[in-house]
């Protein structure tokens, strides 16, 4: 990645790069459904030729496998977009609503339409998912698109700069890399769309940013995500499916679990199964299914919240290889280091509950999460967790998969963000749906002319 040494040339061409992007734009070259599929089809010939460059980029960066890169970022990203050229032509139509009788006779229908320039901010955790999956959105809805890759993982970055620049006109797509400094000076322009995933922390500078211009901003962030486990629950499949879900990506990953919450009486039965599950999955780097923690910075701070006095299993790591090896945490309470932040690695607390009541509490003394996870055989209990809980994304009985159906919209809910994407809703999210009002000229009605009688009124009031 380039240093940026100079901030003002930075933040000058970053300025021109904006003002090209809205000249190109205008010109209305991005609307047509032709140009869009063709960029679509473009984009996804470039990621396939340099998928090995790719696989090597986020190995380098932190271990990620093959099988792991293809698994989690690369093949959604390319059902993505196979999405996208199927189904375009169908999003991008005129959707007919009705018209009431009052306007009659006339047609009444939304007009999707691009919203200008986007820029799309990613995180480091699922680099090319997160950074390319908005990025399809906004070319399939007729956008131009600045976008910023996380610096963290640099050799990805670097890679995305590479093959997305030596391709697209930089007037339509343009990959601009950097950390805080050049991201700070990017929120210094005005867009028409601003897609951030990331931070709480993060999302609120975002936020602010946005307001300044009035841009539409979708903010995908995190929390404190529950699993909680009833006594009547499938107790081995279920934590068979938390367990992997919890440690794919070292436990890096905004949906997976944060916490667990286990009925007392399934609580010793629960750990012995949790254990199993951890050492029949194998997780190592010699596996290829273990990733590095993505920097020292990270591998202090979730060291940090691992208290020696309550390891159950794990609790060993190494700072050389930035490896923290799977680790649950028991007689865990409330106020311990581990329940004050996002976790985000491999490192699960477990507590303990009596009642579904109190552990709907424990869930709602933090913020809104962007997932939350039931395992539980009972209808009534499945209804409340549905009804009673707020959270962005969830599962029944399965934990992180909601995220593989592109028909589920994804997205969080007060501090895990605001706005929803995937499928059509990548789409929905980087358009405005003009509402149209299509009347013919061959009749009137003449009771908005000529003053108002009651007799006016009254037919009206009928007509709503
Ligand atoms: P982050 O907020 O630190 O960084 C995200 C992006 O913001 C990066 O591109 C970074 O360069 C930029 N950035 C960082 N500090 C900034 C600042 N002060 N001003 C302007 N820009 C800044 O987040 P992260 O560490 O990359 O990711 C971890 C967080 O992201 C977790 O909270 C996780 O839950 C969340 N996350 C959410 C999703 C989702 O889809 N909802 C996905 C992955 C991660």
């Amino acid at each position: 990645m380039d240093q940026v040494i100079d901030k003002t040339a930075f933040e000058a061409e970053v300025e021109q790069l904006v003002q090209n992007q809205r000249d190109y734009f205008n010109t209305n070259a991005t609307r047509p459904i032709g140009f869009r599929l063709e960029q679509l089809k473009k984009l996804k010939g470039i990621l396939l030729r340099h998928e090995d460059e790719m696989h090597d980029a986020i190995y380098k960066d932190f271990g990620k496998s093959k099988y792991e890169n293809q698994l989690v970022e690369i093949y959604p990203l390319i059902d993505e977009i196979n999405m996208a050229i199927k189904k375009l032509k169908k999003w991008a139509q005129h959707k007919s609503v009705k018209t009431n009788l009052l306007n009659f006779p006339a047609k009444s229908y939304l007009v999707p339409e691009p919203l200008g320039v986007s820029l799309v901010i990613g995180a480091w955790n699922l680099p090319y998912n997160l950074s390319l999956t908005p990025l399809v959105g906004s070319m399939a809805a007729g956008n131009t698109t600045i976008l910023k890759p996380s610096e963290l993982p640099a050799r990805t970055s670097d890679i995305m700069a590479k093959i997305i620049n030596e391709n697209f006109d930089p007037n339509y797509l343009r990959v601009v890399e950097g950390a805080i400094p050049e991201t700070t000076a990017l929120l210094k322009q005005r867009y028409d769309k601003i897609f951030f995933t990331g931070s709480p922390k993060v999302g609120k500078i975002v936020n602010k940013a946005a307001a300044e211009n009035l841009t539409d901003v979708t903010l995908e962030l995190g929390g404190k995500n529950p699993a909680i486990f009833t006594k009547d629950c499938a107790l081995k499949m279920g934590v068979k499916r938390m367990i992997w879900a919890k440690f794919v990506n070292s436990g890096q990953f905004c949906i997976t679990t944060d916490y667990a919450l286990v009925h007392k009486d399934i609580k010793e039965e629960f750990l012995k199964l949790a254990v199993e599950e951890i050492e029949k999955n194998n997780f190592s780097r010699e596996n290829n299914n273990y990733v590095q923690i993505i920097n020292e910075r990270n591998f202090d701070r979730v060291v940090n919240l691992i208290d020696p006095d309550k390891v159950y299993y794990g609790g060993t790591h190494n700072r050389e290889e930035r490896i923290i090896n799977p680790t649950i945490l028991h007689h865990v309470s409330l106020e311990d280091a581990v329940m004050q932040e996002e976790i985000f690695g491999p490192v699960l607390p477990v507590i303990e509950f009596e009642t579904i009541d109190e552990a709907f509490k424990i869930v709602k003394r933090f913020e809104k999460p962007l997932a939350a996870y039931l395992f539980s055989d009972s209808s009534a209990t499945k209804e409340r967790f549905l009804n009673e809980l707020p959270f962005g994304s969830g599962a029944i009985n399965d934990c992180v998969m909601q995220i593989s159906n592109p028909n589920l919209p994804f997205g969080g809910v007060g501090h895990s963000g605001m706005g929803r994407y995937h499928g059509k809703y990548s789409f929905e999210c980087f358009s405005h749906f003009k509402s149209i009002l299509d009347k013919p000229t061959v009749l009137e009605t003449n009771l908005k002319y000529y003053g108002y009688s009651e007799k006016q009124m009254k037919i009206i009031k009928v007509l709503g």
